[in-house]
């Protein structure tokens, strides 16, 4: 991707935690709408670059550029406020707020965190929610108590946290992990509604939830970036073939 549509530049990329190298002078780019796949065997370091790009670990070298700011060094809420999103693998929403408020309170200033459970809400603050609820297949469940919510639907609901918040990068670690065949599709269908508008980096392991989803993928193993291309270059590369079939 050429720089104009580049909206995340990770360079020489490293974090040790006691001389152990769990990323290890990773670079990679992320392009606007771009819906990249991370994979890798256990232990390759995924996570720990989601962590590092949101802010929650930070690099012992190396640069993260997220449009023209640099996001190394910057704390975690700041990093949210410039349009990073991140979903963690367990959801955390409030199981007795509704759908509703849930997403509401998600809203930086709708009104405060708690006082938008009481409060009336704004025409702008009704139509967001509405319109996020209808993207994440929960429309009908506005009024719906969160823990009530199957599995599937809770996640969805955490991403459509991250939604109201309007970032441009989504972080997603795992998030059809324990979902039903007809959630994944779903989810997929989602994924790629929210790809029409904004970038996405996904840590994935179901490589058929990989080929429906992926524009491109990218293999870590061992800290360091092992193959990138299309689903199709990647499981024809050898050194991809070698770690996953190997030994
Ligand atoms: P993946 O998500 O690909 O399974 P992780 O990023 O979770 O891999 O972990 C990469 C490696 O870094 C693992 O060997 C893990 O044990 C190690 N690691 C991750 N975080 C820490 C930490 N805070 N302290 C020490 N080791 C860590």
């Amino acid at each position: 991707a050429d720089t104009a549509t580049q909206v995340l530049a990770v360079e020489n990329l490293t974090v040790s935690f006691d001389g152990f190298k769990a990323v290890d002078d990773l670079s990679m780019q992320i392009a606007e709408k771009e819906l990249r796949v991370v994979i890798g065997p256990n232990g390759a370091g995924k996570t720990t670059l989601l962590d590092m790009i949101c802010g929650k670990t930070r690099p012992t070298s190396g640069s993260i550029r997220f449009r023209d700011i640099e996001l190394t060094g910057l704390p975690e809420f700041q990093i949210v406020r410039r349009g990073v999103g991140r979903k963690f693998q367990n959801p955390s929403i409030y199981e007795d707020l509704t759908v509703a408020e849930n997403l509401e309170i998600s809203i930086p200033q709708a009104h405060g965190i708690w006082a938008s459970v009481f409060f009336k809400r704004t025409a702008q603050v009704k139509e967001r929610i509405c319109s996020v609820a209808e993207q994440i297949m929960l429309a009908a469940h506005l009024k719906t108590k969160a823990g009530t919510l199957s599995h599937g639907q809770k996640q969805w609901l955490e991403i459509g946290m991250l939604l109201v918040q309007e970032p441009e990068l989504l972080l997603l670690d795992e998030p059809v992990a324990g979902m039903s065949p007809r959630e994944r599709e779903q989810t997929a269908e989602l994924l790629k509604s929210i790809a029409l508008g904004k970038s996405l980096v996904v840590i994935e392991h179901d490589m058929d939830f990989v080929k429906w989803i992926a524009n491109r993928v990218t293999v870590l193993h061992q800290g360091k970036l092992l193959s990138e291309g299309t689903i199709d270059e990647v499981q024809a590369d050898p050194r991809v073939i070698e770690v996953y079939l190997g030994h």
